[in-house]
C-alpha cells in the first residue's frame, strides 16, 4: 500500500552479521522513539506526499486539528487536503510550492485555513520540505508539518482591529484638537522629557521634524514675564496636584499666542509627572485686555478715568505708609471753560481735552497717572516725586496749555489756560484723598487769585515758610 520514503543515503546493511543488525534495529527503533516524542510534543500533525503520485501520509494529530480521527478520513490522498483546505489559501499554497521546487525558497510556508468538522475554519501553519527527485529531476517526496495557529491567528485580528481603531481615535482626536485649538502634552518634571501632541507644534510656530521638546525648549518659549508664573504654578502643582496657568509664548515668527495651559499632577513613584492640556486663547485675552483697558480710560482723551486714578491713588498711599514713599499729586480745571463752548461751540471745547490728553501723555513718565476727574477737571499722580518736583510739573504743564494755539471748526484762532492746585501724600493722613482734598483747596485758591497758575497745598506753603 504505502511505499517507503526512500532516504537519500540509505544506510547499507549488507554484509551485517544478525547480531549486529539486532543492534543496529534496537538503535534505530530508540531513535524513532525520541522523533515520535518530539513530534507529540510540538503537537504537530505531520504530511508526507509523494508529489508526482499523490500518495499521502498523514498522523493522527494531522486529522484531530480538523477534528477527526485518521482512520475517519481513510483512504486519504492529496485531495484530502485540497478538498479541506480554504480555496483563498490554496492558491498561495501552490504558489508557495512552486516557488520551493523551483528552488527560490529553501523551504515550502504558507499560513492556509482548514474547514474543521463542525463547520468553522483553523488556521495551521503548513511547513515543508523536498526530499526527494526523481531520476528526471522532477520534485517526488515530500514531508512537513501542520501547527494550529488559530488562537495566535485570532489575537492577531483581534490586536489588528485595535490598532485600527486606535488610529481611528487618534484621528478624532486630532481633528477635535484643531477645532478647538488644544493640545496635550506630557511632561517628567525629574528628566525634563516632553511629549507633544501634533497641534501644539503648529501653536509653537514650530516644525514637527525638527524641533525636539523638552522642558528646557519650552520654557526658553515662554514670554519672559511670564515665566515666574509658569514656574509658580509648576511648584504649586506639586502641592495641589493642578497646574493651571495662562501665559505668552513668543514663536520664530517674532509673534506672540497666549495660551491657557491646565495639568494634573501625577506622582509615579520618584517620576514626578505633569499631564495637560494647552489652549490657544490669543483672541479671547486681546479682547480681555481690551475691555480691561477700556474698563480704565477716558473715551474722549485717552487718559485714565476716575475710578483708575482712586485705585493707583490708594496704592501710592499704601506704599507711602509702608516705606515713606512720596507722591505728588496735581489737579486742575480749566478757566472760563463756559466761555470756550458758549464762543466756540462744544465740539471746540471737546477738541481742547482731547488735545490736552495728547499734550499729557507725551510729557509725562509712564509711571505717572493722568487722567479726568469728570468734566474738564483733571488729576494727575506722579509716583516717587516730592512736591517741588510737582510743582515743577504742574507748572510746565500750565504754561504748555497756556502756549497751545487753538483754532475752532470755523478757523477762529483761541487760547485757553489752566489752574493747577498741588500737594502730596503725607503718612500722618487717613488716605490718599486728604491730599486731593488739598491740592482742591488750593485750586480753589488759585482761582480767586486771577487763575492761569500753580498753588501749593498746605504741605507747600509749610514748606515755603520753613525755607
Ligand atoms: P472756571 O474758570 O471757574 O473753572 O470757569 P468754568 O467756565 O470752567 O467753570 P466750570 O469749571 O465750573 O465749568 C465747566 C464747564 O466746562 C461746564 C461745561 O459746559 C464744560 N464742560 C464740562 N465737560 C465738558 C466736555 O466734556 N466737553 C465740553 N466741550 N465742555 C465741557
Ligand atoms: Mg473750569
Ligand atoms: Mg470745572
Amino acid at each position: 500500500m504505502m511505499s517507503p520514503c526512500p532516504p537519500s543515503h540509505p544506510p547499507t546493511l549488507d554484509g551485517l552479521s544478525s547480531e549486529a543488525l539486532r543492534e543496529r534495529c534496537a538503535e534505530l527503533e530508540e531513535r524513532l522513539f525520541w522523533l515520535e516524542t518530539i513530534i507529540q510534543g510540538t503537537r504537530a500533525g505531520t504530511w508526507q506526499w509523494n508529489v508526482q503520485t499523490g500518495e499521502t501520509r498523514f498522523n493522527e494529530r494531522w486529522a484531530e486539528i480538523v477534528g477527526y480521527r485518521l482512520e475517519e478520513l481513510e483512504p486519504v490522498t492529496i485531495d484530502t487536503w485540497l478538498s479541506l483546505a480554504h480555496p483563498e489559501d490554496l492558491a498561495r499554497s501552490e504558489a508557495a510550492l512552486a516557488a520551493h521546487f523551483a528552488g527560490e525558497a529553501p523551504f515550502y510556508a504558507c499560513e492556509a485555513r482548514m474547514r474543521h468538522r463542525d463547520g468553522h475554519w483553523v488556521w495551521v501553519r503548513d511547513y515543508g520540505r523536498l526530499v526527494t527527485r526523481t531520476a528526471e529531476g522532477e520534485p517526488e517526496w515530500m514531508s512537513g508539518t501542520h501547527i494550529d495557529i488559530s488562537e495566535h491567528k485570532a489575537t492577531e485580528s483581534r490586536l489588528e482591529q485595535a490598532l485600527e481603531e486606535t488610529r481611528q481615535l487618534t484621528r478624532t482626536l486630532e481633528r477635535a484638537q484643531r477645532i478647538g485649538r488644544l493640545g496635550y502634552w506630557r511632561a517628567s518634571l525629574k528628566t525634563g522629557e516632553l511629549f507633544w501632541s501634533d497641534s501644539i507644534y503648529d501653536l509653537f510656530g514650530v516644525d514637527r521634524e525638527s524641533f525636539l521638546p523638552s522642558i528646557e525648549a519650552f520654557k526658553a518659549r515662554v514670554h519672559p514675564d511670564d515665566l515666574p508664573a509658569v514656574e509658580a504654578s509648576e511648584a504649586r502643582a506639586q502641592q495641589t496636584g493642578i497646574h493651571d496657568v495662562q501665559h505668552r509664548i513668543l514663536r520664530p515668527d517674532g509673534s506672540i499666542r497666549w495660551v491657557h495651559e491646565v495639568a494634573d499632577f501625577e506622582p509615579h513613584g520618584d517620576e514626578a509627572v505633569l499631564v495637560g492640556t494647552v489652549r490657544d486663547i490669543t483672541e479671547a485675552k486681546e479682547l480681555e485686555l481690551r475691555l480691561r483697558e477700556l474698563s480704565i480710560t477716558d473715551e474722549l482723551t485717552g487718559l485714565y478715568n476716575r475710578r483708575y486714578f482712586m485705585q493707583r491713588l490708594r496704592e501710592a498711599f499704601a506704599q507711602c505708609q509702608r516705606k515713606g514713599t512720596r507722591a505728588a499729586v496735581i489737579v486742575f480745571d480749566f478757566d472760563h471753560f463756559k466761555s470756550v463752548n458758549d464762543t466756540h461751540g462744544h465740539a471746540a471745547g471737546d477738541r481742547v481735552l482731547r488735545r490736552l490728553g495728547r499734550l499729557l501723555s507725551e510729557r509725562l513718565r509712564r509711571m505717572d497717572v493722568p487722567s479726568r476727574l469728570g468734566g474738564e477737571e483733571f488729576a494727575i499722580l506722579l509716583p516717587e516725586t516730592p512736591l517741588d518736583g510737582g510743582l515743577r510739573v504742574a507748572e510746565d504743564i500750565r504754561r504748555e496749555v497756556a502756549a497751545l494755539e487753538l483754532r475752532s471748526p470755523q478757523g477762529t484762532p483761541f487760547r485757553v489756560s489752566i489752574t493747577c492746585g498741588v500737594d502730596a501724600l503725607a503718612e500722618t493722613d487717613a488716605s490718599g484723598e486728604e491730599a486731593i482734598q488739598r491740592a482742591d483747596a488750593a485750586l480753589y485758591r488759585g482761582k480767586h487769585a486771577g487763575r492761569n497758575r500753580v498753588e501749593a497745598g498746605p504741605a507747600g506753603r509749610l514748606a515755603e515758610e520753613r525755607t
